[in-house]
């Protein structure tokens, strides 16, 4: 990020990838983990050459901002807190399954606030973090998007919540991040393109357990399959014909289910990876056998895996989840036409840990009256968990 003044844009007022991009007033500090080491390197330039390694190893061994490196001079931490500030102000945190799940709804520094959970399993730790402060995509069944975009997350904003997850999950390691949080990540490309490098190399944590979602932006998909990248990609699918998924997904009128289709084979081309089909379980809407015909016919021309979401029912919502026994036989539906399908854990249910609810509450009034169609709100909790269990 050489060359990147304090407000985020270069010299010719453009954003940069490390910038929020925001249409309010922009945050006077960047967040610490925001520079790259050459840039570091930069702007420690008089110091002695070990105090870029003294900075580095507590940016992402520790995982501490400067503020909290003993090690460092006073000077030089006031140096650096004129420049940086950690981006991340706990707004509200709650915890659900006994412990194992954990969410925190964060305040930016121009005061918008995103949402990231952290998830711990048997065997993994799994970080669920935001890409945006809101969401353009109008989906009808999620809370963030009922409540707008605001602005695209910039890299040190992605990057601090990898890092206070994996602070907050010691003595666990953390081993997963997914991009399914608030937000449309390939709505903000170049940033989490970036994320994702600096999550390989300065982080730590193998590309191939990371997974970026999407609701089906094929020139993104498309681009993202020639980033020589393993990372694995997931698509929100929901309905397998596009009348049904126009309905509940606005973009896939612009963005439909054969070139989504097309830009699963490509993926699959250049990376040797299956996409991931989300499909949140509906009863009634999307759970039929007719419905498991269609999602086997996309997943095997799509040559894709698919994970299925079942709901828990939510007091005061409209509408519930397929039942067991239809989520069994919904599966072996699939697996009898030969398609590789998982059924996903819920998780943090309790704690609203779908994407936009926990930030949705504090404004949010009488869902269950004023609140989206039956099968909108069923759908609005398919964000729950990200991991699957078979
Ligand atoms: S489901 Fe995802 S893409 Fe759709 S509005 Fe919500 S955050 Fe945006």
């Amino acid at each position: 990020m050489t060359g990147t003044d304090m407000t985020g844009t270069d010299a010719a007022g453009a954003e940069t990838a490390d910038a929020p991009s925001s249409t309010s007033s922009k945050p006077e500090y960047r967040s610490p983990w925001s520079p790259d080491r050459t840039e570091l390197a930069t702007i420690l330039d008089g110091e002695p050459r070990y105090r870029v390694d003294q900075l580095w190893e507590g940016l992402y061994s520790q995982d501490r901002p400067p503020e909290e490196q003993s090690n460092l001079p006073k000077q030089l931490k006031a140096r650096l807190a004129s420049q940086f500030r950690p981006a991340l102000e706990s707004a509200a945190e709650q915890q659900s399954d006994g412990g194992d799940t954990m969410k925190w709804l964060w305040r930016l520094p121009d005061g918008v606030e995103i949402e990231t959970v952290l998830m711990h399993y048997a065997n993994r730790s799994t970080v669920c973090i935001s890409s945006q402060a809101g969401c353009a995509m109008g989906c009808g069944f999620c809370a963030t998007g009922q409540a707008g975009y605001t602005r695209n997350l910039s890299v040190g904003e992605m990057i601090e919540q990898v890092v206070l997850a994996r602070r907050a999950a010691t003595p666990r390691r953390l081993s997963n991040v997914v991009f399914m949080g608030m937000g449309e990540p390939m709505a903000n490309y170049d940033r989490v393109i970036e994320t994702l490098h600096r999550l390989i190399v300065d982080v730590g944590i193998g590309a191939r357990h990371l997974t970026v979602s999407t609701v089906g932006l094929v020139p993104q998909m498309l681009r993202f399959a020639e980033e020589n990248l393993q990372v694995g990609l997931a698509l929100s699918l929901h309905a397998a014909n596009d009348e049904l998924r126009s309905e509940l997904i606005p973009i896939n009128r612009a963005n439909p289910i054969d070139d989504l289709v097309a830009a699963c084979q490509l993926f699959r081309e250049r990376t040797g990876r299956r996409v991931s089909l989300e499909w949140a379980m509906i009863d009634g809407v999307n759970d039929r056998p007719q419905d498991a015909d269609e999602l086997a016919t996309v997943a095997t021309n799509a040559r894709a895996h698919v994970n299925l979401i079942p709901l828990n029912p939510t007091p005061g919502w409209p509408t519930v989840g397929s039942s067991p026994d239809r989520i069994r036989d919904f599966v072996s539906n699939l697996r009898r036409r030969g398609v590789n399908a998982t059924v996903r854990a819920n998780r943090g249910t309790d704690i609203a840990a779908a994407c936009g609810q926990l930030a949705g509450r504090s404004d949010t009034k009488d869902q269950a009256t004023n609140g989206p169609t039956a099968t909108t709100v069923a759908l609005k909790k398919s964000g729950t968990s990200r991991d699957k269990i078979t």
